[in-house]
């Protein structure tokens, strides 16, 4: 049986056809989140990759911020069970999440059917998610992509003071101005963003093993200096940023099945 997951993030939408709750079969990643064609068209490749129709699904679950405006969906559900479910499948021992995506931060517990057991989250301020790495990469010229190579080049990374991104923004540019080097900047925005969420994560019980998610976790800056601030080894997955649209394709199928 194939079921769909659909994650309409704030800046991101992520697609996941599953085979029988276990493989995933088609996958889709498009730039543009909710109230943009990114979600039509994240629809479309994960079908495509998957060769196969929209009638060959049994079901389809949308979850993420702009869940409610997508059309044709057999259940909407929150992104707090969805990333507990995709770091479940993944990660069967995961116990704790911390998803950082693109306008939020959450630190999720779960127990070991992958249920949410309780959750933190951060959604009022945007240094400690995705943006804060944004608005810097955007200051250095920088793609997101290649933050974490820029990272691991760090010879002593610079502290970054301000815990508002719009004053860590003309912190990271005096610095520039001063001739710190990028590297250096790259790494304590990263350390940044860790420290942020990190301090989020100590309120909770912090069971292991501890598991990163969202498009953030891709970012291997983050999850070292995570690591560090934790004390915890970081559990991580190339499809970090589809734990969404995995655990909502895997709902559908528990829901056709058990
Ligand atoms: P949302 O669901 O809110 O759209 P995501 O979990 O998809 O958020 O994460 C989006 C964030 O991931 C972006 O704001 C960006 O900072 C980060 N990101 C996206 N692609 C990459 C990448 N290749 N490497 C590191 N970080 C990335």
């Amino acid at each position: 049986m194939l079921t769909f997951g659909v994650d309409i993030g704030s800046t991101t939408s992520k697609c996941v056809v599953l085979k029988d709750g276990t493989e995933l079969v088609g996958t889709s990643l498009c730039v543009g989140g909710t109230g943009t064609r990114g979600a039509a068209q994240a629809v479309a490749e994960a079908l495509s990759a998957a060769g196969i129709g929209r009638e060959a699904l049994a079901c389809t679950t949308v979850t993420g911020y702009g869940r409610n405006r997508f059309e044709g969906a057999d259940f909407t559900v929150s992104e707090l069970t969805c990333h507990a479910l995709g770091a479940h499948l993944i990660f069967p021992e995961c116990r704790t999440l911390i998803d950082i995506g693109g306008q939020d931060a959450k630190v999720i517990s779960l127990n070991d059917r992958g249920r949410m057991t309780n959750f933190l989250m951060n959604d009022k301020c945007a240094a400690g998610t995705g943006r804060f790495l944004d608005v810097m990469a955007g200051i250095l010229q920088l793609p997101i992509g290649e933050l974490e190579q820029y990272a691991a080049r760090a010879a002593s990374p610079v502290s970054i003071s301000s815990t508002c991104t719009v004053f860590a923004e003309s912190e990271v540019i005096s610095q520039l101005a001063g001739g710190a080097q990028t590297e250096d900047l790259v790494a304590g925005i990263c350390d940044s963003v860790a420290l942020r969420v990190a301090s989020l994560a100590k309120r909770t019980e912090l069971r292991p093993a501890v598991c990163m998610s969202g498009g953030v976790a891709r970012n291997g800056g983050v999850r070292s200096a995570m690591e560090k601030a934790l004390g915890q080894p970081i559990l991580y997955s190339e499809y970090a940023q589809l734990f969404g649209a995995i655990g909502a394709a895997l709902y559908g199928w528990q829901k056709q099945t058990v």
